[in-house]
């Protein structure tokens, strides 16, 4: 097994005092170059916890490290160098005049030379297929396109880990399709960790591993294949399992080989 890239060591977390806890002892660990999927319904504490990955909240208690640092008031800008997030709504996360503007914009806060900016802004657009798009203006973009520019700001500061916390959420079918294809070809080439927060079980199936959350806790932690066999235990906490995994296993029982590509 590879080095550890992120723990979660029995955190907990709460909004205020009088709120009850969103997040109660969690551990899990995260590898380097591994992808990760959380999965969970609605208000099972996922987006908690790529915010606490960020310091963009802090546990009242255990402990956060990522590749050794913990996370704290301290050390959130070198954090934030190593974690990089991609949020639901491509629109608030447009700062930028136009697209080369937009991923200049996180470089700049960490003191890149603009050199090394320029470089960055090619190299990362081309990545994501964005390349002829330096000048437009984000709003003129469709919203595949602006989740790629959004990766492209992330890939450019060169962090350790991406995180999309529901990145696909509000695109149709087939930009989900895309932004799913770029993510997954971007982690290969650059060398990333990859966290993709997603109550849509048919966007696991590419992860090397699947955290599942429900109230707050790590409910079950295994391959994508493994969690998809479970179809009654995840539909019990509010999870439906893919269509094509039901096929799959329906067609098995009824005698027919199903050749079985991916986790499905
Ligand atoms: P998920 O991403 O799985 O939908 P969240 O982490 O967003 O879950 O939310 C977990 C719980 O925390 C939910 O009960 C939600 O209502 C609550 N919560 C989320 N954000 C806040 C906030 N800013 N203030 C108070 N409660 C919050």
């Amino acid at each position: 097994m590879s080095e550890k890239l992120i723990e979660f060591r029995d955190v907990s977390f709460r909004y205020s005092e009088e709120q009850p806890w969103v997040l109660k002892n969690c551990s899990f660990d995260i590898y380097k170059n591994e992808w990760v999927a959380i999965i969970g319904h609605n208000g099972s504490g996922k987006s908690t916890i790529a915010k606490l990955l960020n310091g963009l909240l802090y546990p009242q208690e255990g402990q956060i490290l990522i590749n050794g640092m913990e996370v704290n008031q301290d050390s959130v800008w070198e954090i934030r160098k190593e974690v990089g997030m991609v949020f639901q709504n491509p629109d608030n996360q447009f700062v930028g005049t136009t697209v080369q503007d937009d991923v200049a914009f996180g470089m700049e806060n960490r003191g890149f030379d603009r050199k090394t900016m320029i470089e960055k802004i090619e190299t990362n657009l081309k990545a994501v297929g964005m390349q002829d798009y330096l000048l437009t203006e984000p709003h003129r973009l469709s919203g595949g396109q602006k989740q790629r520019v959004a990766i492209a700001s992330v890939l450019a500061i060169s962090p350790r880990v991406m995180i999309l916390d529901e990145a696909t959420a509000m695109l149709d079918p087939h930009g989900r399709g895309e932004i799913m294809e770029t993510v997954s070809e971007v982690r290969q080439r650059n060398d990333l960790s990859l966290i993709t927060i997603t109550h849509d079980l048919q966007e696991v199936v590419q992860a090397d591993r699947v955290i599942v959350m429900n109230e707050g806790e790590v409910w079950q932690e295994a391959a994508p294949r493994e969690i998809f066999e479970k179809k009654e235990e995840l539909r019990s906490i509010g999870l439906d399992v893919p269509f094509a995994a039901i096929l799959a296993d329906e067609l098995q029982l009824a005698g027919v080989p199903v050749a079985r590509k991916g986790p499905l």
